[in-house]
């Protein structure tokens, strides 16, 4: 076992990023093979031809990131990719972008893995604590993944600075990173690759939030779906993993020896190569007894113990580790459940008005493959007699495999709101519009288009035949409608709706989203 006292050895000499295939560093496995049990992605389709050529990466027209950024200082680096410091050459805001080189994706199984990348971090956006995609680029030499940045660097190194964390800090780190967890496993979502390195700090500050990083290695899952492919890094991996037989709680695993180490300063599974750490990790001791630990407090042990419990079904859920005592105590953690991303977006939906629905609807059938691609697995997996919609019966069954309980009333609410045609099932494009992210809005021309869709004549403003006639469409186009939209949205009065009063509205109740250009 390390030390506990002063630069921990383990740390100095292993940083090498979550993709490293070096067996001296001790700390990767391999990279990723794709499971078996994966349906192949077929390669998304193109839009908007631009003549410059289709991406074999993106599969969309290629374009040059350093048009529109402007590269600094590198950030860090991986197997793949090197992150640099970028700058909006308009706005000057500044942004993280992961570049990949293109000659190092050399089998079909690496452009699959940044294709998945990309598509995962599209599906997770919207969560505080996953850093947030902006946009992906592909030209002739890479793929650019442009991110929010964050300038507080990796928790590895503030772990490296500090030694060890206060029980308190630790507990509020380990809640966020516990809520990512239960965000990306409500989403359908495995991660697979947590650890310090792929934890950044949005801000220097000392209680600067955390942000997620790095889904080069995560993957889609069904409910009870077992994986078998070795993937991770050593100090992190479960058990079952290393027995190529797991599920989503192996990231439960990897949390807590995160929590471990954010407690004591090294990491409860030790040895001088890959192979004795996991030997370690199968033989499964924990130290409690050296320093730190027996000034710590035993409701901490006892919520590391329960993390990591060598069971994965005996081990806590994310839900679980959230209500621990522990987790609780400084009163940060909030009594009020926890609802899944789906629902939550569901039941803003179902609030929303009808032009907003459907404007949301021309959106959605305008996002990009990649957009959309997380989405339409969890339809499918919902969807489960593949019949191409989802009735109640499918979606009662649906919810609760993604980790909440709801009632038969509030689901039935839910399932008319987002039964946007009232047919009476939840067809693709309704799901993927009422479970959407409401900053997929604020994208590039989205507006407009949504704008246009409605302003027939292109006069500017949508008037009300224009939306009584758009309204119908969807049943939803009686006089009385009409009037209350027009009432609602109107707000100059002139009982009509033009693109500011329009815009107005699509943003109103969507407290992250940023006032922004103005379409001219
Ligand atoms: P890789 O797959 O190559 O490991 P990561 O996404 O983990 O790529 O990025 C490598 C490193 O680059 C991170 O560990 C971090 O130090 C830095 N980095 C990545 N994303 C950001 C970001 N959004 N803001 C600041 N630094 C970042
Ligand atoms: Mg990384």
């Amino acid at each position: 076992m390390g030390n506990c006292n002063g630069l921990p050895s383990y740390l100095s000499n292993t940083h090498n990023g979550p993709h490293n295939n070096n067996p001296s560093n001790g700390l990767n496995i391999h990279p990723p093979s794709p499971p078996p049990t994966q349906p192949p992605i077929p390669p998304p389709p193109v839009h908007r031809p631009r003549g410059a050529g289709i991406g074999r990466v993106l599969g969309r027209p290629m374009e040059d990131v350093h048009a529109t950024y402007i590269f600094g200082r590198e950030l860090g680096r991986g197997q793949f990719g090197v992150t640099y410091l970028v700058t909006h050459k308009q706005t000057k805001q500044k942004f993280a972008c992961k570049s990949i080189a293109k000659r190092k994706l050399i089998n079909s199984d690496d452009i699959e893995d940044v294709r998945r990348e990309v598509q995962i971090m599209h599906h997770l956006t919207g969560h505080r604590n996953i850093v947030e995609l902006k946009g992906a680029y592909e030209d002739h030499h890479s793929v650019n993944l442009v991110m929010e940045l964050c300038e507080g660097g990796e928790l590895f190194d503030r772990i490296i600075a500090k030694g060890h964390y206060s029980e308190r800090a630790a507990a509020s780190l380990c809640r966020q990173m516990v809520t990512v967890v239960h965000d990306c496993h409500s989403m359908g979502v495995m991660h697979r690759d947590l650890k310090p390195e792929n934890f950044l700090l949005l801000n220097k500050d000392e209680d600067s939030p955390l942000k997620a990083t790095d889904f080069g290695l995560s993957v889609f899952f069904k409910p009870g779906e077992v994986f078998k492919d070795l993937v991770g890094s050593a100090y992190y991996v479960a058990p079952e993993v290393l027995r190529r037989n797991y599920g989503a709680e192996a990231d439960i695993w990897s949390a807590g020896i995160i929590l471990y180490i954010l407690l004591c300063g090294v990491p409860p599974f030790w040895g001088e190569n890959e192979q004795s750490i996991f030997d370690a990790v199968l033989r499964g001791h924990v130290d409690f007894s050296s320093n730190p630990w027996p000034s710590i407090s035993s409701s901490a042990k006892d919520l590391v113990r329960k993390m990591l419990r060598e069971d994965p079904k005996e081990r806590l859920s994310a839900v679980e580790v959230l209500n621990h005592p522990w987790m609780r105590e400084d009163g940060d953690a909030s009594d009020k459940p926890l609802d899944i991303a789906v629902l939550t977006r569901m039941k803003q939906f179902r609030a929303m008005n009808k032009l907003k629905k459907v404007a949301l609807k021309v959106i959605a059938e305008n996002l990009s493959e990649e957009e959309i691609m997380g989405l339409k697995e969890m339809f499918k997996s919902m969807d489960t007699d593949n019949s191409g919609t989802i009735t109640f019966e499918e979606l009662k069954a649906g919810l609760p495999k993604l980790g909440t309980r709801i009632s038969e009333s509030e689901l039935r609410q839910l399932m008319e709101a987002a039964d946007v045609d009232g047919n009476g099932t939840i067809d693709y494009i309704e799901f993927i519009t009422a479970t959407m992210h409401m900053n997929r809005v604020e994208k590039e021309d989205h507006l407009y288009t949504a704008f246009e869709y409605f302003d027939k004549d292109r006069s500017g403003y949508i008037t009300k035949e224009e939306l009584g006639h758009a309204l119908t469409k969807y049943n939803m186009g009686d006089a009385k409608t009409i009037k209350e939209i027009i009432a609602e949205v109107d707000t100059d009065g002139d009982g009509r709706i033009n693109y500011e009063e329009f815009v107005a509205m699509m943003r109103k109740g969507n407290p992250d989203m940023v006032a922004n250009r103005r379409r001219k």
